[in-house]
């Protein structure tokens, strides 16, 4: 039976792929495992020499494939051709940081000379999410590859036709069987979990990565595990509350909310609270929602029914529970959800707690910054974290105090030149990005010598 993809923003079929059978997921392990001598024999200049012809190759079809990509996921046509874009164009760059941290490692003492290299851990299953569906892949299966592995890439079965692109137009410049693709959803996922491979890369929610654990802690598989969030931002009373409210906003709404460090809960200094929340509700009234290919929309439906479902139940539940609506409507057509803000979020509501993944700001007011930050820690989850305040040593010592891997004060969490990305507590299990990042796709090999 094929997997269909559907356009969340008219509910029609785009376009349908066959799903891989767990026979044939294990036949990909083969593979897999029998193309590993040919592609370490590749220099790690040549393997950087495939790849970047193959962001060439992507950068060349960014309007066709950018279009596919905004049909399956609901964003607008604009952000979908930048994602394909971004991923072609930030391929060289990529694979040259890899090429360098990649690189062995020689050490001296005396008469013994010690060397560390980066060698492939083998085969490789990356399993990814719907929400940026070529980022999200490049994120994971670059740094595989060119650390020497060969992979299996099981997408998320939203967003098969932007995965299949991805990986056909890779394959035009890599040996075979060194890339390979299993289409499906959860069974295709544990089926590839399950098989005598060496690292999995899983970015994803954090209850599947909990699945995901429990499974192969028997057998120790080694794995890197990016992780959902509740990212927090901090409004301090002397923060400039334009800014504050802009990035409130778009940072909430941004993918339709749909982003692992999309900020989740407001706290804000009731001192400016009324100013803040004014300046937010209108920003957010501003937002055109519509289908990708209309003019000037910038944020479109949800990934699905049952996902905006899922959000409005929150909202509904933190309204009966005293929360306070100031902007948006639940009752929009088929998977499409305004813009929504909320204020007089409590700490215990489920909207303050459990990941929302929706276009939603959830305000709560705080007097003491002390209380701010307890309530912004307590949760299990540590992905990103932002503040804005005016004074720098005080806004620095909150941002000091917050629990999470990304840290961004009076600015987004992105990190500039090669960081990691990395979640702290339950958001993640090792990163990539970085050096270090780098290294955690190969196996380390400590060979040590007599010199003569
Ligand atoms: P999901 O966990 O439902 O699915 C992710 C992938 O895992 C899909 O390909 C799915 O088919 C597969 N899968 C599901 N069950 C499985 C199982 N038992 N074994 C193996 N594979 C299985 O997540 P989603 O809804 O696709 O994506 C949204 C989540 O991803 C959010 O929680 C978001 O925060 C998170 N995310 C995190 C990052 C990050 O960098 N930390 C980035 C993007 C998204």
């Amino acid at each position: 039976m094929p997997l269909t993809s559907y356009n969340p923003a008219t509910g029609e079929a785009i376009g349908e792929i066959p799903i891989t059978s767990v026979k044939e997921i294990n036949q990909q392990v083969q593979t897999a495992k029998d193309s590993l001598a040919k592609w370490r024999e590749y220099s790690l200049s040549q393997r950087a020499e495939c790849l970047k012809k193959a962001g060439q190759a992507l950068v060349d079809g960014a309007e066709f494939f950018g279009d596919i990509l905004s049909q399956e996921v609901g964003k607008p046509l604009k952000s979908g051709i930048g994602e394909v874009n971004s991923c072609g164009q930030n391929m060289a760059n990529k694979v040259d940081t890899l090429l360098a941290a990649l690189q062995p490692v020689v050490h001296r003492a005396e008469h013994v000379e010690t060397t560390v290299t980066y060698e492939p851990a083998g085969v490789v299953a990356v399993i990814s999410p719907w929400n940026f569906p070529m980022s999200m892949p490049q994120w994971m299966v670059i740094p595989a590859l060119m650390a020497g592995n060969c992979v299996i890439l099981k997408p998320s079965e939203e967003t098969p036709l932007t995965a299949q692109h991805y990986v056909d137009t890779l394959n035009r410049f890599l040996p075979d069987g060194v890339l390979q693709i299993a289409q499906g959803g959860d069974e295709q996922g544990k089926a590839l979990v399950s098989e005598d491979i060496n690292l999995l890369v899983f970015t994803g929610s954090r209850a599947v990565g909990v699945d995901i654990m429990q499974a192969n802690a028997y057998r120790l598989l080694p794995m890197i595990l990016e992780l959902g969030g509740k990212d927090p931002l901090i409004v301090m009373a002397d923060a400039d509350i334009e800014q504050a409210a802009q990035f409130a906003v778009n940072n909430s709404v941004e993918n339709a909310g749909q982003m692992c460090i999309a900020t989740e809960r407001v706290f804000i200094h009731e001192d400016i609270a009324d100013t803040f929340e004014q300046r937010v509700t209108e920003i957010a009234a501003e937002i055109k929602v519509g289908p990708w290919n209309e003019k000037d929309v910038q944020m479109g439906p949800m990934i699905n029914v049952n996902q905006k479902k899922r959000v409005v139940q929150q909202i509904n539940d933190a309204l009966k529970q005293g929360a306070t609506m100031l902007s948006g409507e639940a009752e929009l057509p088929g998977a499409y959800l305004a813009p929504t803000v909320l204020t007089g979020v409590a700490h215990d509501m489920a909207i303050a707690s459990e990941e929302t993944f929706g276009p939603v700001v959830s305000i709560t007011r705080y007097r003491d910054i002390r209380d701010a930050v307890r309530q912004a820690n307590d949760t299990p989850y540590g992905l990103g974290a932002v503040v804005f305040g005016g004074d720098k040593e005080t806004t620095e010592a909150v941002a000091s105090q917050l629990d999470a891997g990304m840290i961004g004060i009076n600015k987004s969490i992105f990190g500039v030149g090669d960081t990691p990305w990395v979640g702290a507590k339950q958001s993640g299990y090792g990163y990539h990005g970085s050096p270090d990042g780098a290294r955690q796709f190969a196996q380390a090999r400590v060979t040590s010598r007599v010199l003569r």
